[in-house]
């Protein structure tokens, strides 16, 4: 193969980052290896002397609703996001975002964790957990820590998880109360390169008419996955409407900046499909949040 010497597949996190902490920088933590095997064989990673497999660590391959909300261990794949009525019921944006990864085979391996450890502007797993307001737990050798996932991006493939020494165990986000909805959607070329034009999701919760809490996400629309703070504080205080929409709407685009790109789209293109799809997805977040009263 030549892009590793040794496999190891872990029991526990200790141990993984006991193996981890031997190699000192020359083994890397895989998932699902969707996107670091493509990477490897196209030589665009140098060759490392181990792959430390973190999706078998008992404990970490399930979905859980606890004290600290609904709980994803970083075994966990795509499918099994989207097939978990929990994930519905309280991230159904979650569901949607990992619902349009790769096909059928891509989701059946790949893990939301890789997908945010990743950190790639457009993951769209990334984007879903983001408008949830999602954490993640991050293992090293000095212990366990739980950072916001907006905060864990650095630049485009680059994340504060140090994926030679640190594992992301798990994920977590509150669950949806009353009165609360999400959504997501991605627009996509039809036909040749799948890369996206832009995806984007959002969270609202609506009190006696009006938003008393919103958060949107979007990519690619910079260096890092966007969670678009200014535009979901202009949704709050009112009721949920198309011109309180359209205002959110001129707020992500005074902030954002799209570049043409002859694989995705003009600048003017994803522009326009920011103003056609984020009130949709806040009609539709409004109407879940509406119907879960
Ligand atoms: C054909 C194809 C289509 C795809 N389509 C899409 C798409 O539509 N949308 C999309 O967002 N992505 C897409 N991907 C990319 C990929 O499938 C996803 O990003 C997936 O979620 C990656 O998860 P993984 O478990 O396979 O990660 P891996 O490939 O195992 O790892 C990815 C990165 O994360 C690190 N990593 C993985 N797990 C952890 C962990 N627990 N702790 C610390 N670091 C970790 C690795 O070191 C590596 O840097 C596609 C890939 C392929 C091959």
């Amino acid at each position: 193969m030549g892009g590793w010497k040794n496999y190891h597949t872990p029991a526990t996190v200790e141990e993984a980052i006991d193996v981890l902490h031997g190699y000192d920088g020359r083994a890397r933590v895989i998932g699902g290896g969707t996107d670091l095997l493509v990477e490897t064989r196209r030589g665009l990673r140098r060759p490392y002397e181990a792959m430390v497999d973190v999706s078998r660590i008992a404990g970490l391959n399930t979905i859980s609703q606890t004290d600290d909300g609904i709980v994803i261990g970083c075994g966990v794949t795509h499918t099994e996001i989207v097939n978990d009525e929990r994930i519905m019921r309280h991230g159904q944006c979650l569901a949607e975002s990992c619902s349009v990864i790769g096909g059928p085979q891509v989701r059946n391996v790949g893990t939301l964790a890789g997908n945010v450890a990743h950190a790639l502007p457009a993951g769209d797993g990334t984007i879903g957990l983001l408008a949830l307001r999602g954490e993640v737990e991050i293992a090293g050798a000095s212990g366990r820590r739980w950072v916001p996932a907006k905060d864990t991006f650095i630049g485009p493939g680059k994340s504060v998880i140090d994926r030679h020494r640190e594992v992301l165990t798990r994920m977590r986000f509150e669950p949806a109360g009353n009165g609360e909805g999400s959504a997501f959607h991605r627009v996509m070329r039809p036909q040749g390169l799948c890369l996206p034009i832009i995806s984007m999701a959002a969270r609202l919760k609506i009190d006696g008419g009006s938003i008393t809490a919103a958060s949107i996400s979007m990519g690619p629309v910079g260096p890092v996955p966007w969670f678009a703070e200014p535009a979901a504080k202009a949704l709050v205080g009112g009721p949920p409407s198309q011109e309180r929409f359209e205002k959110a709407v001129a707020i992500v685009l005074a902030n954002v900046t799209l570049r043409t790109s002859k694989y995705r789209a003009t600048e003017e293109y994803r522009s326009a499909m920011i103003r056609t799809y984020l009130p949709l997805i806040l009609a539709a977040a409004a109407e879940r949040a509406g119907a879960a009263r």
